[in-house]
This record gives C-alpha cells, sequence and structure tokens, in this order.
C-alpha cells in the first residue's frame, strides 16, 4: 500500500472564480498531512479533486504514480469522511462499518469479521450492536473512521471531521487519530482551520490561502520559518510593527517605524527601502527588568492593560505608545510580573523576522 499521492498542476474554477490556483502536491505513503487555512481558501475543494467528488478544471491527480483522473469516488484507493460524518441511523455499528464491503462484494462472515476487527481497532467492540444515536460524539467519530478504514483506502481524507466535537473530546480524538494514522500506515489528509490541531498532529503542513498552497513544511518549519507574511500571522500568534527598512545585513534587516526602530530575521526578498513587517512571538516576547537586564536588545516601552491566565502562561497585554497590542506569553511560574502601569519590553533579533509588506505567495515545494 507505499502509494503516494500527487496534485499535478491542479486548478479549479467556478463560473470564472478561481477557486484553486495551479496547485503542485506531493504527499508521501503513510504521512498525516494536513492542509490548513482559513474558511473559503480553497481546502474543500482540493480534497474532493483528489477523492474524485470533484472534477478539476485542469491538471491531473496521481496516486501511486497512476493517473486516477477517470476514475470515480468509489473506484479511487481513497475514502472521505466528511464533517457531517453520514453515517447511517438505522443500522448498527458494525453494519455501518460493514456497509462499504457489500458493495465490493465481499461474503457476509468475512463483512462482520472485517468490520469486527476494525471495531477493535478503534476500540469500539463492546458497541458493536449499537445505532450511531446511542454513541457519544467522540465514539461516533470513531465508527466513521473505522468504516472509512474499511475498504483499506490507500488515502483517507478528513474534511474537519472534529468540529463538532467540545474541546476535551476534540483534543483527546487529535491524539487519537494521530495513533490510528501511525497504527494502520495509510495516508491522512485532514482538512483544518485550526492551527493547533495541525500543529499537533501533522508530520507535514500545507498551508493554503486563496487558493494557493503558500508554504508546506513541518509544524515546526511551518512556525518557525514561515515563507509569507500570510503564513507568520495565520499559524500562532505574532506581535506585528510595521516600518521602513533601513538597514539589510547579511540575514537581519533593520526597520524604522512609528513604534520605533527594530532588528530581526529577514526573508531574502527584503530590500533597503521596503516597507516591511517585523513579527515575534508573544512567547519570544520578554520583560526587560530596572537594571535592563532581560530580553534581547530590541526594546521598547509599552504600557500593562491586562492578563489572562492559561494554566502554565499567563498572557501579559501591553500597549505601546502608538497605540499597538503587544503579548507577551510568560510562564506562570510564580514570578511577580507588572499588573499596570508602563514596563519596559524587548525581544531578541534572531526571534523576530522582517518580510516585505507585500505579500509574494511563494511556490509550493513539491
Ligand atoms: P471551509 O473551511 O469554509 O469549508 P474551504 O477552504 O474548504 O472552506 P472550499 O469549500 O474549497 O473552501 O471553497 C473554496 C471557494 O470555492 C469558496 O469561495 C467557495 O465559495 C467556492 N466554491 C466551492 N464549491 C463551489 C461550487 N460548487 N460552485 C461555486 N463555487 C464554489
Amino acid at each position: 500500500m507505499e502509494r503516494a499521492s500527487r496534485l499535478a498542476g491542479v486548478t479549479m474554477v467556478f463560473d470564472g472564480f478561481t477557486a484553486v490556483h495551479p496547485t503542485d502536491l506531493h504527499i508521501p505513503a503513510g504521512e498525516f498531512h494536513s492542509i490548513l487555512g482559513p474558511s473559503g481558501c480553497g481546502k474543500t475543494t482540493l480534497l474532493r479533486i483528489l477523492s474524485g467528488f470533484q472534477r478539476p478544471s485542469g491538471g491531473h491527480v496521481l496516486i501511486g504514480g497512476e493517473a486516477v483522473d477517470h476514475l470515480p469516488a468509489n473506484r479511487r484507493p481513497t475514502a472521505m469522511i466528511f464533517q457531517s460524518l453520514a453515517l447511517f441511523p438505522r443500522m448498527s455499528v458494525r453494519e455501518n462499518v460493514a456497509f462499504g464491503l457489500e458493495a465490493r462484494g465481499v461474503s457476509k462472515r468475512e463483512r462482520i469479521a472485517r468490520a469486527d476487527e476494525l471495531l477493535a481497532l478503534v476500540a469500539l467492540e463492546a458497541h458493536a450492536d449499537k445505532r450511531p444515536d446511542q454513541l457519544s460524539g467522540g465514539q461516533r467519530q470513531r465508527v466513521a473512521v473505522a468504516r472509512a478504514l474499511a475498504v483499506e483506502p490507500a488515502v483517507l481524507c478528513l474534511d474537519e471531521p472534529l468540529s463538532a466535537l467540545d474541546l476535551k473530546l476534540r483534543q483527546h480524538m487529535r491524539s487519537e487519530l494521530r495513533s490510528l494514522q501511525k497504527r494502520t500506515g495509510v495516508t491522512f489528509i485532514y482538512i483544518t482551520h485550526d492551527q493547533g490541531e495541525a500543529l499537533t498532529m501533522s508530520d507535514r503542513i500545507s498551508v493554503m490561502n486563496k487558493g494557493r498552497i503558500e508554504q508546506v513544511g513541518t509544524p515546526t518549519a511551518v512556525y518557525d520559518a514561515p515563507a509569507t507574511a500570510f503564513v507568520a500571522g495565520f499559524v500562532g500568534e505574532q506581535n506585528v510593527f510595521t516600518g521602513k527598512v533601513t538597514s539589510v545585513e547579511k540575514e537581519f534587516a533593520r526597520i524604522d517605524g512609528p513604534g520605533g526602530t527594530f532588528t530581526g530575521r529577514r526573508t531574502p526578498d527584503v530590500a533597503l527601502g521596503d516597507q516591511a513587517l517585523l513579527m515575534v512571538r508573544p512567547e519570544r516576547t520578554g520583560l526587560v527588568d530596572g537594571d535592563g537586564n532581560g530580553s534581547g536588545v530590541n526594546r521598547l516601552t509599552a504600557r500593562v492593560e491586562g492578563r489572562e491566565l492559561e494554566g502554565p502562561y499567563l498572557n501579559l497585554v501591553t500597549r505601546d505608545a502608538t497605540g499597538r497590542r503587544i503579548v507577551l506569553h510568560l510562564a506562570n511560574d510564580g514570578s511577580v510580573h507588572p499588573a499596570t502601569g508602563a514596563t519596559v519590553i524587548g525581544f531578541r533579533p534572531e526571534d523576530a523576522i522582517v518580510m516585505p509588506v507585500a505579500e509574494r505567495p511563494v511556490a509550493a515545494a513539491a
């Protein structure tokens, strides 16, 4: 079942509106791959094209090196789980899981044996005779996964499958799905607009914006080395400053703006005189104490406006002289932090990134 998936120059135009610009994407067999992006960016369309529910305007879909363009969804080595799950309400859990096998001519005995095997895999063997409405949301989710895996797909496509669950269950199901994917070795392609979900579950992430994949990379690469301003802003939080580039040196650039003069690592396309953004993560922005000790050489004065406790972390919300909101993500380790009033904050140049204001989409890596 070592079958890689490839989109080659896939495009989708609906009535003159380009939902997917020419896209190349290669997903090796056995990868947990997330497609992450805001609502309407084309995620579902891309997945529907891959699994055969949508015919693209252009380009090709290859699985295991072979074009599957001519095959309808039910003849492709893919399975798809929709947000609604679409379980059959009058069938038992076991019958739901066995359903796809009947259409493939598998004998009843074998169907039951296979369904029970899959129910054991998702830890639902004790619930085989129940109907879907007698299960919890998380259990229904697992039935949908077992049903999709029954037909032994090379690729399982999941379209925001956890969005209907409450936060706690969603977090639990993240690790369940991830572990199931690793145990079965089936390629999972997982659509989400939730960056936390994508970062925790994926081997690699495609970050999509307005019909284009702007970056493909590991969670670490996407988070620590965003290729575009969109990726930097969409994946995780950023404190953002704007200004004109007044110095460019090796991998660093300095910007001069209303909030102050700051230095950060730069993307290769930053040029002297450009309007640029400087972004730094809240967890890389710190406090500078009265003696001037503390985070980094970039410094500014800000007023503390409030604090938000997030269990192990504390978000200190501040505002600089220009009215810009700057958040510090501090460890909740018992340290005493300023409650209100002016304070000096700072960050290291190597923790900040400078990019041109104009978004220049980066071609997706194959
Ligand atoms: P969401 O997270 O909200 O589901 P998405 O990223 O999955 O969004 P798509 O469903 O792929 O986005 O839609 C991408 C764009 O294409 C949207 O602007 C949508 O309105 C448009 N679109 C999708 N399907 C059709 C269709 N059948 N006819 C016309 N436009 C469509």
